[in-house]
């Protein structure tokens, strides 16, 4: 067989406004472009706890279980629910979009018993719902919910779902996934036991690590367990032996060097900001985003005081072809936005306004694209009101 032939690759360059992976900066590409080093090395022992550091100010949390998870998000997400469901345990998972159902999935194939509760997609997680089920359910051990639901863009009420929990008894798992870095998100404060993110969305890292953080009831609980935890690699006794065993690390698996190499410079670049400051900004360039999308006619899904400013769900014309549309906005403008996902696909667009790519920049730049792609689909498009409208917020 000859040997392929192939020309480098050549990324074009984009605007990521969809629901992640956002634009990664340019300080945290060039991080990832340094010499690679041991997993064991004493130089790299010594970045690690100072990612340590870094994400525990991004999380707000004193837990010394803080660090990344060598895979995506979803692992993010396997690994607390796998060290912490055993089979036959109670788990009420809430389910308000896609990342719900994937928690649901995980714990029944651990093995445990799934209580649902379940909300309209683009609503928050019902509290009520959450302490009927604790309530009906008395010997629960954990409850499961989705802190941003990046399918629908809502935001639930974290402190409110953690405290029901721990008032029946039951610790909390929270997907932090797309939250961490775009609004408040107080780990220690609320009372949040096992916590996953991602390193692509309002880190604005490169996709393939998942931040975790583990209060000490979780690290009891783990220990507490009467059968093995199901994952090897995510088993928390075993990577705890590399992650928090100090300058005694032990060996646990090659940990992905140069994508850690992009996290700390993405968490310096966050600190740097400063988390509120962070915070502030997301909400300050939705407010003309959403302006501006409402002005080319394009309403936004989800009501006012349960909107993500990082996750922007509009909804579509009846019969507009969507696809076709988000094709013209990669080809004509490098820029990327979402398509919906189950339920809403086909009928919504989901735009990210995510960590770097949460900008004046990029917000002009998209509703002047999406102004030119829904011509002839919109009575309103076409005519610059989007691009008029943010402008006006911005004073
Ligand atoms: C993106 C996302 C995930 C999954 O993360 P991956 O890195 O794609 O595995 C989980 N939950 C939420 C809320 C997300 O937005």
């Amino acid at each position: 067989m000859p040997a392929p032939e192939f020309p480098p690759f050549e990324a074009p360059q984009r605007i990521l406004m969809g629901p992640g992976p956002s634009d990664v900066h340019p300080r945290v590409l060039a991080a990832m472009a340094r010499p690679t080093v041991g997993h064991l090395d004493p130089a790299f022992v010594g970045l690690m706890d100072e990612v340590k550091q870094l994400l525990q100010y991004a999380m707000r949390t004193q837990n010394q279980l803080t660090f990344p998870i060598s895979a995506p998000g979803s692992a993010g997400m396997e690994a607390c629910l796998v060290n912490l469901v055993e089979p036959g345990d109670g788990v009420v998972v809430c389910r308000n979009g896609v990342f719900g159902g994937r928690m649901r999935s995980i714990v029944e194939r651990c093995g445990g018993r799934v209580i649902p509760v379940d909300d309209a997609w683009g609503a928050p997680v019902d509290p009520g719902k959450v302490e009927d089920a604790l309530k009906a359910n008395p010997d629960a051990k954990l409850v499961a919910f989705v802190h941003a639901e990046t399918s629908t863009g809502a935001l639930s009420d974290a402190k409110a779902l953690a405290e029901l929990a721990h008032a029946h008894g039951c610790l909390v798992v929270v997907d932090a996934v797309t939250s961490l870095g775009g609004v408040p998100l107080e780990v220690d404060a609320w009372g949040l036991d096992a916590v996953y993110s991602g390193s692509q969305k309002c880190l604005s890292c490169a996709p393939g690590l998942s931040p975790v953080s583990f209060s000490q009831r979780v690290i009891e609980r783990v220990q507490a367990r009467s059968t093995p935890v199901q994952s090897w690699f995510l088993d928390l006794g075993l990577v705890m032996g590399y992650w928090g065993g100090g300058a005694k690390r032990a060996y646990h698996h090659t940990a992905p060097v140069n994508a850690i190499y992009g996290l700390h410079e993405a968490l310096r670049m966050l600190a740097e900001e400063g988390l509120e400051a962070a915070w502030a900004r997301h909400r300050h360039h939705h407010q003309a985003l959403a302006a501006g999308l409402e002005a080319i006619g394009l309403p936004l899904r989800v009501a006012a005081e349960h909107r993500l400013p990082q996750l922007n769900v509009v909804e579509l014309p009846e019969g507009f072809d969507e696809a076709a549309a988000r094709r013209r906005l990669l080809a004509d403008y490098g820029l990327e936005v979402g398509g919906g996902l189950g339920d809403l696909a086909g009928k919504v667009w989901r735009i990210g306004l995510m960590g770097s790519a949460c900008s004046r920049r990029n917000v002009l730049a998209c509703l002047a694209a999406v102004d030119d792609v829904m011509r002839g689909a919109l009575d309103g498009a076409g005519q610059g009101r989007g691009v008029a409208a943010a402008l006006a917020t911005y004073g």
